[in-house]
């Protein structure tokens, strides 16, 4: 069994700040699952709603020039469009994360792109005005560093091909073990 966390607004469940979701087609996933004979067990993930935030919610940014680690190591906040302090919810929701996903053995995740705590390549640079930095969400710079391979919605691609070498690796190691 292959686990992949996944972020809960990316399986259509309404739980954005702005109280919509972002569904994502997940087929290629499955089909490369299916041909692979691999058992594919979606974990999903809301670090802003497991930290305890309510959709809908005020959007909130990572303070400017600084990315989701810098949350972590407590050198930086994450506040609300009105100016609220929700650093608490956010590493908290982080954290859980990390729990699931250690609970489950989870080394890969599809999180949301963009957002203050799924973001893996780039989030809003903290001024509320859209523009994009590079840097990561809180939740994804916890997993990433505990070891899991975070990729985003734009990168299902990559994230196919990788479960497909997964699969091949683990037939090829189940193959030589069978021949000893
Ligand atoms: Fe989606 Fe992540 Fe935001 Fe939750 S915290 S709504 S899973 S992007």
């Amino acid at each position: 069994m292959t686990t992949l966390l996944i972020s809960r607004c990316l399986l259509g469940v309404p739980c954005r700040y702005d109280g919509q979701s972002k569904p994502v087609e997940l087929g290629m996933l499955e089909l490369v699952a299916s041909n692979c004979a691999m058992e594919l067990d979606f974990v999903d993930i809301c670090p802003e709603s497991d930290g305890g935030l309510t959709a809908p919610r005020a959007p909130s940014e990572i303070e400017p020039g600084a990315s989701g680690e810098d949350v972590l190591n407590g050198g930086a906040l994450v506040r609300d469009k009105a100016g609220v302090d929700r650093t608490e919810a956010f590493v908290r929701g982080a954290q859980l994360a990390c729990a699931k996903a250690r609970e489950k053995s989870t080394r890969f995740a599809l999180l949301k792109a963009k957002s203050p705590s799924c973001g893996v390549h780039a989030i809003y640079d903290g001024t509320f005005s859209g523009r994009l930095t590079c840097g990561r969400g809180v939740a994804a710079a916890a997993l990433q560093a505990m070891g899991v391979q975070c990729f985003d919605e734009t990168e299902l691609g990559a994230l196919a091909a990788l479960l497909q070498t997964e699969a091949l690796n683990t037939a090829n190691a189940d193959g030589k073990a069978d021949s000893l």
